[in-house]
Order: structure tokens, then C-alpha cells, then sequence
């Protein structure tokens, strides 16, 4: 089976269709698996979480989905974001609010663990350290975990002897070595790491 796995889309619909396009000219993906963070921020709330239900696949939740969804509290986001939560919620349908309701805040697929922030925070924590990965490594049994949240593309390693080592996302990666990996595969709609293009 092959997967094409995205996050933070952000309510950015012109990103998200580049994406897509993308995706299409690579020879497409039987699935797509979404890392959370579907909606916030961007203009498109609804036409992003059509999209996503009609694609078979899997999602989890983000921060974002939730509080749109009023699951959780805006009391700990910046006053833009709060601002944007509360427009997004304004702009959503029933049928967005009951497929955003619904996403689990982790899942598991084969060898992949999904969450939006950590296995350890699924909602909140921004893993961009060593040190935070390695307290994650410990808290999912598969061999690997995808996360976004922090909208920066990193890879997290774990070698046999347990050091665990940080890189930037290459533009190839082998899964068939021994070692267990964090994967953030960075944002659709909203990256952070510099290059405004969608990642
Ligand atoms: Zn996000």
C-alpha cells in the first residue's frame, strides 16, 4: 500500500489542492494520513475537510480541530489563533463539526503510530529537541511515529544502543534499517521552517 502523509493544512485550500497535485503527478497514494491540524488559521475550513473525508485514509486531531470544534479550550493559544478558532467555528458545517468530533487524538497503522503533537502529549507538545524525542520514543511500540504540530519537517533517530540523534527531513529515507524513527513531515498550509512552500 502506498500512503502520502500530510499536516497542519490549516484551512488552506490552494495549498492543500497544490499538494494533491503533487501527489497525483508522483502516481498518486492508495491512502492519505493526516496528521491533524486540519482547519485554523486559513480561509477554507470546510472544503479542506471534504476533501480529506473523500480520500480513503486516516486522520487524528490537532489542537486546532478541536478547539474549532469547542472539544477544547482556546485559553492557552495566542490571541490570532483564538481569533482564528473562532471564526473557523463560525465557518464550519454540521457534517465538518461531526468528522472533526470524531478524529482520535492517536492511531495506529501497521508500523506507524499517528499523532498530531507526541505520543506523550497528543494534542500540545512540540517535539523539536533530543531530549523530547527520546522521552517519546518510549511512550509508542511501533517502529515509527508521525507527527506534526510544530509545521518544522524533522527526523528523530533511535539507534539499537539508544542514542537518539535529530536531522532534517532528507529527500529520500530508507525504512528497512533496524532503527525506530519520529517523523514530522511538516506543514501543508502554514510552514515554519523558512521555505514558504507548502512541505
Ligand atoms: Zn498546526
Amino acid at each position: 500500500m502506498r500512503c502520502a502523509v500530510v499536516a497542519d493544512i490549516h484551512s488552506n485550500l490552494e495549498a492543500f489542492l497544490a499538494v494533491l497535485k503533487d501527489l497525483e503527478a508522483r502516481g498518486g497514494a492508495d491512502q492519505i494520513w493526516c496528521l491533524g491540524d486540519i482547519v485554523g488559521y486559513g480561509p477554507d475550513p470546510h472544503e479542506c475537510v471534504q476533501i480529506l473525508r473523500r480520500h480513503p485514509g486516516a486522520a487524528v486531531a490537532g489542537n486546532h480541530d478541536w478547539a474549532a470544534i469547542g472539544k477544547l479550550d482556546t485559553g492557552n493559544f495566542n490571541p490570532e489563533a483564538a481569533a482564528a478558532t473562532q471564526w473557523t467555528a463560525e465557518a464550519l458545517r454540521p457534517e465538518d463539526l461531526d468528522y472533526l468530533s470524531a478524529l482520535p487524538s492517536s492511531l495506529r497503522r501497521e508500523d506507524f503510530t499517528l499523532v498530531h503533537g507526541s505520543p506523550r502529549e497528543p494534542l500540545w507538545e512540540y517535539v523539536l529537541s533530543t531530549q523530547a524525542a527520546r522521552a517519546n520514543f518510549a511512550l509508542f511500540e511501533s517502529r515509527f511515529c508521525l507527527i506534526g504540530h510544530s509545521h518544522s519537517p524533522l527526523l528523530f533517530e533511535l539507534d539499537g544502543q539508544g542514542a537518539c540523534r535529530m536531522h532534517q527531513v532528507p529527500g529520500e529515507l530508507s525504512l528497512a534499517a533496524g532503527k525506530r524513527l519520529i517523523i514530522n513531515c511538516g506543514s501543508v498550509g502554514q510552514p515554519r521552517d523558512g521555505d514558504p512552500r507548502a512541505s
